[in-house]
């Protein structure tokens, strides 16, 4: 079986500022604001956009044994709907501000 990378969290040093959730475009990472968060290597490819997001440096990559295809759909289908997610907020905030803006625009 071969070594594939995904990111590991030191959780002595996370400060649990949700950052990397953020970052992460494979919706990888777990954890609620202020408390410490996690990967979940089945669904983690190894893309590393999260190491230099995180202000304590506590992210990390290991080698596990696991063959790449076998998360291959899962990945896909967590970057489909962490992208449907972004364009929904991007949608609503716009929305908002438009109508904000109206609001201003009008008194
Ligand atoms: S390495 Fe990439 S996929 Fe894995 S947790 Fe970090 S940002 Fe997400
Ligand atoms: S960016 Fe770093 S400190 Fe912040 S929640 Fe993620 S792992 Fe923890």
């Amino acid at each position: 079986m071969n070594l594939r990378s995904v990111a590991l969290i030191d959780e002595t040093n996370c400060i649990g500022c949700a950052i990397c959730i953020d970052a992460c475009p494979f919706d990888a990472i777990i954890g609620s604001q202020n408390f410490s968060h996690r990967i979940n290597y089945n669904e983690c490819p190894g893309c590393k956009i999260c190491i230099p997001k995180c202000p304590t440096d506590c992210i990390k990559t290991v080698d596990i044994k696991q063959n790449k295809n076998d998360i291959k759909e899962k990945v896909k289908y967590n970057f489909a709907r962490k992208e449907a997610r972004k364009n929904a907020i991007e949608k609503k905030s716009t929305k908002s501000i438009n109508k904000q803006l109206k609001e201003i625009f009008e008194i």
